[in-house]
């Protein structure tokens, strides 16, 4: 029989992209997860979903052995900054605690294949951009650290048991299947793209711009934002260098070119034809003026090509989703 991988956390954003992407590549997967921040119709109908706690050790052992699961993809976690320095033992309980009992779980089953949803908050206010990977790690916040401490669990536990892992640093993550499959669907929006999606839609006033004083050409911070489903792909190939018998890696996820606060609203305006209501504030504290990535390496040892590497595509997949989440939502106001 052919051995499941179990993606943790696949009701949520980044797993269901996944998810969509492995069933699409006849790749089998199972899912465990708890459903406090995703979306039980996120997941693809193939998938079983066993609803729990990735914290738990018993819960693992049960779904590791009834579904014969080979590697791991561990995307369960909590990832909104601010609240991590509101809540820092939250955060490490969640995402390194966690991440702990699943290494664990991993060692007391022999699985020795695990892809880590890591982040380029491990990097902290770096010195210079583009971002490589040899870069210095120093995080600022405790949502950074979490995921950090984590990556050195697993160096250490590839070191003395032999289990590989595919590191992926994320850098800005937006957009939604161009199907329409699954999207970004946490009540609770921080995220620029979909704040200013909101935003346009009438959701919320306005979009705050969080400072236009920073040492960048039009003065708001640079990002690099990734299409969500280009880093699905990702993922994929992580998964299948590692069934190939290939060596841990550490890969950035990015495109290599940033986009202001300001281009990111222009192009959100141009493909929509409507005006983003918006207002200038003051800088959010903890934002660097630029994150963007070096990604020569991930196309090197992965042999990964984004498919949807435009501002417009990821603004425009993201609109259409949020849309749908509104007419979702009128249909069961109206129900
Ligand atoms: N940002 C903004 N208004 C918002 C949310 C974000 O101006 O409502 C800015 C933020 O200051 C940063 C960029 O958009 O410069 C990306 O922020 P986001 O929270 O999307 O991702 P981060 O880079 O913090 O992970």
């Amino acid at each position: 029989p052919s051995s499941r991988v179990l993606v943790t956390g696949g009701a949520g954003y980044i797993g269901s992209h996944v998810l969509h992407a492995l069933a699409d590549a006849g790749i089998p997967a199972v899912t465990i997860d708890n459903l406090s921040t995703g979306r039980r119709q996120a997941v693809p109908a193939s998938v079983p979903l066993v609803e729990g706690d990735v914290g738990s050790p018993a819960l693992l052992d049960e779904v590791i052995r009834e579904h014969g699961v080979d590697a791991v993809m561990h995307f369960a976690g909590s990832i909104v900054v601010p609240e991590s320095v509101e809540k820092p033992l939250a955060y490490y309980r969640n995402n390194t605690v966690s991440s702990l009992t699943l290494l664990d779980a991993c060692v007391r089953h022999g699985i020795d294949k695990l892809v880590f949803s890591s982040t380029a908050a491990v990097y902290g206010a770096p010195e210079r951009v583009p971002i490589d990977e040899d870069a210095p790690t120093a995080p600022i916040n405790p949502y950074g650290a979490s995921k950090l401490m984590t990556e050195q669990m697993l160096r250490d536990a590839g070191a003395a048991h032999g289990l590989r892992s595919v590191i992926l640093r994320y850098f800005n993550v937006a957009g939604a299947d161009p199907a329409g499959r699954t999207g970004q669907a946490t009540p609770v929006a921080t995220h620029l793209i979909k704040v200013a999606c909101q935003a346009l839609l009438g959701q919320r006033p306005a979009l705050s711009v969080f400072g236009t004083d920073y040492p960048t050409p039009d003065g708001t911070c640079i990002r690099d934002y990734i299409h969500v489903s280009d880093l699905a792909d990702a993922h994929v190939l992580a998964l299948l260098h590692l069934r190939r018998g290939g060596d841990s890696l550490i890969l950035n996820c990015g495109y290599g070119r940033g986009a202001s606060v300001r281009e990111v609203v222009r192009t959100l305006e141009s493909v929509s034809g409507e005006t983003v209501p918006a207002t200038l504030g003051p800088r959010r504290a903890g934002d660097p003026p630029q994150l963007v990535s070096a990604a020569a390496r991930i196309r090197e040892r992965l042999g990964w090509v984004p498919k949807h590497d435009s501002l417009e595509e990821i603004v425009r997949s993201a609109l259409s989703w949020e849309r749908r989440l509104d007419q979702e939502r009128a249909g069961r106001d109206g129900a």
